[in-house]
């Protein structure tokens, strides 16, 4: 069966590319890596939320809304992408973000500017819950006779998952057009909606490699359950029936224990290869974490000579900027 997808709201530059990495596999010694950039996905710094919030937006306009509510880190990619989506779609915009206003002037660049100059009404959490502050802020805007739509952490529900079905349909096309088969395809995963995603597209498109998802901040187990929870609802909601996928969502969180967004050696490392050997700029929180597990583990042997591997660039360079002293430091 074929998913049935809904509306999508134009956002994205797509297909996004498909390239060799010549000579990070080189460096490397190891499997023959690609990458697949959706970094460049064109919408005010791009990333993965670009595609979920084509179907974001078409689902919340649908309803007659015209107000964003999102909820994130300070330095959310998805907040910022959620900010950019709502005024291209002539929509207001508010975030709540966790903690308190940073006074480090770094801190102060990166997605937190950016989602200033894209016109998002910020809020602080403080010692609140953000969801709880978002509630508050979707009432205040009822009052003003608007009508706000609140997007989940990272856009990870149904909806936004339907964009990485829609993405493996993209990459598997390109596949048989460029005559490639992948062992893996590695990425980034937190919230789970990319995953989710691309594990219930493998299914459907007849992808034969794994798909493993580097954990960047909870315990293997709890993000398997809700990837495998979300894979099977978005299933549902494409009218593809019950599909259990549990099998195919793997995880490894080997790297999660310094804590989300702290950035260590195996993550500068990353970015810095990254950037010095291919030109291309990872983020220091999601693809920066990921992309450093994955060198750690073709170092270890994980992998075989022979093999090739999609490295699935999710986006998010715009936080480097607040990265700016630990980046730099010796
Ligand atoms: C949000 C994000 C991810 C994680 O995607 P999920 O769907 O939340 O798992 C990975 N990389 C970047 C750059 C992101 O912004």
């Amino acid at each position: 069966m074929k998913p049935n997808f809904p509306d999508r709201y134009s956002l994205a530059h797509l297909p996004t590319p498909i390239e060799p990495l010549a000579r990070l596999t080189r460096h490397l010694g190891g499997p023959e890596l690609w990458i697949k950039r959706d970094d460049l996905t064109g919408l005010a710094g791009g990333g993965n939320k670009t595609r979920k919030l084509e179907f974001l937006v078409a689902a919340a306009q649908a309803q007659g809304c015209d107000h964003l509510i999102t909820m994130g880190a300070v330095q959310s990619n998805h907040c910022r992408q959620t900010a950019a989506a709502a005024a291209k779609a002539g929509m207001g915009c508010s975030l709540v973000l966790r903690g308190e206003k940073p006074v480090q002037d770094s801190r102060r660049n990166g997605n937190l500017l950016l989602d200033q100059l894209l016109g998002a009404h910020i809020y602080w959490s403080g010692e609140k819950k953000p969801t709880a502050v978002a509630e508050a802020v979707a009432a205040n805007q009822k009052k003003l006779g608007r009508t706000p739509a609140i997007i989940p952490y990272g856009g990870s529900n149904v909806v936004g998952a339907t964009s990485y079905v829609w993405a493996m349909q993209e990459a598997m096309t390109q596949l048989e057009q460029m005559r490639l088969n992948f062992d893996f395809i590695v990425f980034a995963s937190s919230s789970g909606g990319t995953q989710s995603g691309i594990v219930l597209g493998a299914h459907v498109y007849g992808f034969r490699g794994r798909v493993l998802g580097i954990s960047v901040d909870s315990a293997a187990e709890s993000l398997k359950t809700k990837v495998a929870s979300l894979a099977t609802a978005t299933a549902a909601h494409l009218s593809l029936g019950t599909v259990s996928l549990a099998d195919r969502v793997e995880v490894n969180a080997d790297y999660i224990e310094p804590g989300y967004a702290v950035l260590t050696e195996t993550e500068r490392e990353a970015i810095q290869l990254t950037a010095q050997m291919e030109g291309i700029l990872l983020d220091p929180v999601y693809t920066g974490r990921a992309m450093g597990g994955l060198i750690d583990l073709i170092r270890w042997g994980a992998f075989t000579r022979g093999q090739k591997i999609l490295f699935w660039h999710t986006g998010g360079f715009p936080a480097l900027f607040a990265y700016d002293a630990p980046l730099t430091a010796a």
